[in-house]
């Protein structure tokens, strides 16, 4: 006997899977720039621009100086699971990059226009293709894909990004509120503008001469702090530099003496050049100011942290932001126990902290 057919199990069409998969990765137009961010990062740029437009809904454009994608790359360089930073399980464990996956562009291409131009070090000239799917634009014409076109341009990449979900109707109409995203894009762009010492970043809406965000070409991460954060709070800061060789992890933090608060809270953590969160550092380091800042005030704490690939859990989380640490407890007490010492050493009123 037959059942209904609305209970008949189908398997989803190869378009209804990329596209769940792409709304995973890309649930925001911050989330869209911090994937091509980063890419740009990883391409060795260090000249990075992005222009975006109502909110990143109607357009991104993201420019860089790096080591370009050549021709024969720019075919593929937009379909799932393409990458140039991973072959074999194994390399995950070594892996160093988080965009690991090949499916930030794959992703932007199925909700999206996507237009790249790029130019390597050896080509001649730039060349320019336009993505729908993950797949070069079809010629609907010839039904044969749009090759890529020369065009000038400069070594590097730029990356144009149109209608944000402009395929599905429910998610867009979900962000009218531009200047929330607009918001969200400058968070994201600052924390990377300021853990990119020695890297030019420049966030502006389209049309504003008046930048979101600028820093300046070899700055020190402080420097940056002070340029995109201010002078107010860059003069109350501390640091801290360590290298645990047993744990294999380096640390270099800057966070705001026991003086000082705000009302906002940051907790800015760069984990292998990735920004990323972890629930127990952040509750961990932040517990430390309890008896310093008044309720309902925050300090500013910025942490860098390079760790082997191999003590790295990164595979927890789709959008890979939530980290896990394999030896977590010992390296987040160990934090915390240093950046208490510094914070303790620098409080005018310790015979206070003392007895709290
Ligand atoms: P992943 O970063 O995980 O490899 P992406 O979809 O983000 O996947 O990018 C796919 C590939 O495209 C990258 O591996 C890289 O080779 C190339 N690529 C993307 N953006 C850039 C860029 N700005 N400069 C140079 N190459 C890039
Ligand atoms: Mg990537």
């Amino acid at each position: 006997q037959s059942r209904p057919t609305e209970h008949k199990i189908k398997a989803l069409s190869k378009d209804v899977v990329n596209k769940i998969a792409a709304g995973e990765v890309i649930q925001r137009p911050v989330n869209a720039i911090k994937e091509l961010l980063e890419n740009c990062l990883d391409a060795g740029a260090t000249n990075i621009t992005v222009s975006y437009h109502q909110g990143g809904l109607k357009t991104i454009i993201i420019t860089d100086n790096g080591h370009g994608i050549s021709l024969e790359d720019l075919d593929i360089v937009c379909r799932r699971h393409t990458t140039s930073k991973l072959n074999t399980f194994e390399d995950l464990k070594e892996i160093s990059t988080f965009g690991f996956r090949g499916e930030a562009l794959a992703s932007i291409s199925q909700v999206a226009h996507v237009t790249i131009t790029s130019k390597t070090q050896e080509q001649q000239c730039a060349y320019k293709a336009e993505y729908t799917n993950g797949e070069l634009n079809i010629d609907t014409a010839t039904n044969q894909p749009i090759k890529p076109t020369p065009i000038a341009g400069l070594r590097g990449t730029s990356i144009r990004v149109e209608d944000l979900f402009f395929n599905i109707g429910a998610r867009r109409s979900g962000f009218n509120n531009h200047a929330e995203e607009s918001r969200r894009i400058i968070d994201v762009v600052s924390k990377y503008a300021v853990h990119s010492a020695g890297v030019s970043i420049t966030l502006r809406k389209q049309s504003d001469t008046k930048t979101d965000v600028h820093t300046p070409l070899s700055q020190s991460i402080t420097d940056n702090i002070r340029t995109v954060y201010g002078a107010k709070l860059a003069k109350e800061l501390l640091s801290l530099e360590h290298e645990n060789k047993q744990l294999d992890y380096k640390i270099t933090a800057h966070f705001t003496n026991p003086n000082y608060h705000e009302k906002k809270s940051y907790f800015i953590l760069f984990i292998n050049k990735r920004l990323v969160e972890h629930k127990g550092l952040k509750k961990a380091l932040s517990s430390i100011y309890d008896g310093y800042v008044p309720k309902g005030t925050h300090p500013f704490i910025f942490v860098s942290l390079t760790i082997n690939p191999k003590s790295l859990d990164v595979n927890v989380h789709p959008t890979k932001e939530e980290v896990i640490f394999l030896r977590d407890e010992e390296i987040v007490s160990e934090i915390k126990e240093m950046v208490a010492v510094k914070v303790a050493g620098s409080d005018s009123s310790r015979v206070f902290f003392a007895r709290a």
